[in-house]
């Protein structure tokens, strides 16, 4: 029997892995920056980007473990912005940033403040409620990492007040709730301008959290477009096949490049790090951005 053996070199197209929005324990995810490199290797993603709220103090940690343990895992470096926009809140996810360009830092230091100022309101407000000390213990589990409502939230869920984290939003911190403090956030445009000018990529965030309705979204996509945004996140592990196909065809309409990410924060059952992430054929991929 004879074997036929091809000698036609067949073009290998790599398609790589991606998760571009992770958090680690430097805001409100579990996992340190080398657990979660490790998590990301051990899963095969190729790129990584970890993007925690308003702070890029993992990166460097995460890079020099990579070179370390001489993983193949490609980092890139990001951050997650609150922004305000209307009665909303906006996340706006910087990718492929630079983290010591010193538009970032100076907004990455008076979002910390506007931080700080918010937690410490939150916690004279939750004292009204019955809960004591809040801001001590909060920070504690923040440790030295951004302070968010997720912390809170941690506080309240350890301490019995609540049976899960959900249930200390809807019932005090979450908007309009009796321990909600309006945050003071920087406006989209200001983020937008920082994400630049540190030489990356601007990126709406999770469009179909907001609960908005598409008149709404329509206009805060204008907005961002205007403000010289570039790009949507359009696939994350909870949205639903119409939320998809909603969101690659505002993506398309507007010309915007296409993100993916889990947001990951810590392993559950409904969401881990780099699943069932695959960007539709028909949009251009973000990190065409940064690799052109
Ligand atoms: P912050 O940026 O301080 O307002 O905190 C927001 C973080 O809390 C988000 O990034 C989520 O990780 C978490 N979070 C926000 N809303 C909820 C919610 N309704 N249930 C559970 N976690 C939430
Ligand atoms: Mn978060
Ligand atoms: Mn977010
Ligand atoms: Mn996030």
């Amino acid at each position: 029997m004879s074997t036929v053996v091809s000698d036609k070199k067949v073009d290998s197209v790599q398609v790589k892995r991606y998760d571009l929005h992770s958090h680690t324990r430097f805001s409100d995810g579990k996992l340190s920056p080398e657990q979660l490199v490790d998590r990301a290797t051990n899963f095969q993603l190729d790129v990584l980007a970890i993007t925690d709220h308003d702070t890029t103090n993992a990166l460097d940690i995460a890079k020099r473990y990579i070179q370390e343990c001489g993983s193949k895992l490609e980092l890139v470096n990001g951050i997650e912005f609150s922004t305000s926009w209307q009665n909303f809140e906006i996340h706006i996810v910087g990718l492929n940033i630079e983290p010591e360009n010193n538009a970032l830092k100076s907004l990455i230091i008076s979002q910390q403040a506007a931080r700080e100022s918010r937690a410490i309101a939150m916690s004279e407000k939750l004292a009204k409620c019955g809960f004591d000390n809040m801001l001590e213990q909060a920070k504690l589990l923040a440790g030295e990492g951004s302070i968010t409502r997720a912390h809170f939230a941690q506080v309240l869920l350890n301490q019995g007040a609540v049976t899960k984290m959900q249930s200390a939003f809807d019932k005090f911190i979450g908007k309009g709730k009796r321990a909600f403090v309006r945050p003071t956030w920087c406006d989209i445009a200001t983020a937008v301008s920082a994400i630049h000018q540190a030489g990356g990529v601007a990126v709406i965030a999770h469009p179909m959290r907001y609960d908005m309705t598409a008149k709404w979204l329509r206009r805060l996509i204008i907005d961002f477009k205007n403000a010289g945004g570039d790009a949507m996140e359009i696939v994350l592990p909870q949205m639903n096949p119409e939320q998809r196909r909603l969101m690659l065809s505002y993506c398309l309409e507007y010309e915007l490049y296409a993100s993916l990410g889990s947001d990951f924060h810590y392993p559950s059952k409904w969401s881990d790090l780099g699943r069932n992430l695959i960007l539709p054929e028909s949009c251009k991929p973000v990190w065409q951005l940064w690799q052109s």
